[in-house]
């Protein structure tokens, strides 16, 4: 491994005017478990890493608005978000699809910021966080914004954070009315990196699908929106046709890839299964206001 530099700064500002240069060797720092992965197998070479952990405090805070939205700061751990008190509270979706990501390990030291700022589609939190229609905020040299988590991914290992732009938040609004389920299939271990990653968010009224979020992940080059399945469900009644009809417009939506956890096909099997069964989980959970 080359040698590198390691900065700590003591404020976002300060953090954000060292990442905001050409030299891609430069990187922000959070808890660092996927970038010392990409550094292990050589596929990351820093010149300096910007440690994140001496900004101000308020970065890793989680609190509650008047409207009942969550605020989670970027550099949460993601032990912290499991065992907090305010997410099991408000979205506890979160919590429940952390138990199966990775190990304690990983959730004591990663933090919620570096977990969707790496842009891998194998990863568990995108496609709850998009489910429940949260969205993140971004600073950076040319100011503030908020974008959906759904439109974070610009591809495989890409987001569509510009140069020097830091996450520092994740807002998730109110979850009233909605039920809300994610499943996780795994090739290997139970906690493992999933081959497939279905989050399904529904509201019905009076027996009738009113609104719906579906959302793939790990099988698919980047978290995808399956709005073809969700339109198959828009007004319809909650019957096992539904769900199948939904699970075939999904099919034929997704592009599944091949990788070292299943071939395109036998992913896209996985997906009309977990569709029709994240549908059914979801209605089970209370979707019935
Ligand atoms: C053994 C192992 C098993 C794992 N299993 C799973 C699993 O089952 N499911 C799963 O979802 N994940 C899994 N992971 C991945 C893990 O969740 C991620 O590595 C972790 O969430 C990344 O967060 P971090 O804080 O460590 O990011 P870092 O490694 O510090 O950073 C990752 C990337 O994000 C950038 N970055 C960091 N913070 C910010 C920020 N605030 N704003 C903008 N950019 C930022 C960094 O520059 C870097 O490019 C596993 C990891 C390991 C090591």
């Amino acid at each position: 491994m080359r040698d590198f530099e390691l900065v700590r700064p003591s404020s976002l500002a300060e953090a954000i005017a060292l990442l905001d240069t050409e030299d891609g060797g430069v990187r922000a720092f959070s808890g660092g478990t996927g970038l010392m992965l990409m550094m292990k197998t050589g596929v990351f070479t820093p010149t300096s890493l910007v440690r994140l952990d001496g900004i101000e405090p308020e970065h890793a805070a989680i609190g509650i608005d008047d409207d009942g939205s969550l605020r989670i700061g970027a550099l949460a751990t993601l032990s912290t978000v499991e065992h907090s008190p305010i997410v099991q509270k408000v979205a506890p979706l979160i919590p429940e699809a952390m138990k199966r990501l990775a190990n304690v390990r990983v959730r004591n030291a990663a933090r919620i910021g570096g977990n969707l700022a790496h842009g891998d589609p194998h990863m568990d939190l995108p496609p709850v966080l998009a489910a429940l229609h949260a969205s993140v905020r971004a600073v950076g040299p040319d100011g503030e914004r908020t974008i959906a988590v759904e439109d974070l991914f610009a591809g495989y290992y890409e987001t569509v954070l510009g140069r020097g732009e830091l996450l520092t938040q994740v807002i998730v609004p109110s979850q009233a009315g909605w039920a809300s389920v994610y499943h996780k299939c795994t090739t290997r271990s139970a906690d493992d990196w999933p081959a497939l990653g279905v989050a399904v968010s529904l509201r019905v009224v009076d027996g009738v699908i009113a609104d719906s979020r579906l959302m793939v992940s790990a099988a698919t080059e980047k978290l995808t929106r399956l709005v073809t399945a969700e339109a198959q469900l828009k007004g319809a009644e909650t019957k096992a046709e539904t769900f199948a009809r939904a699970a075939d417009a999904a099919v034929a939506e997704a592009e599944t890839i091949d990788d070292a956890r299943g071939s395109a096909e036998y992913k896209s099997s996985l997906l009309h299964v977990y569709v029709r069964r994240a549908l059914r989980d979801a209605l089970s959970r209370g979707a019935l206001q």
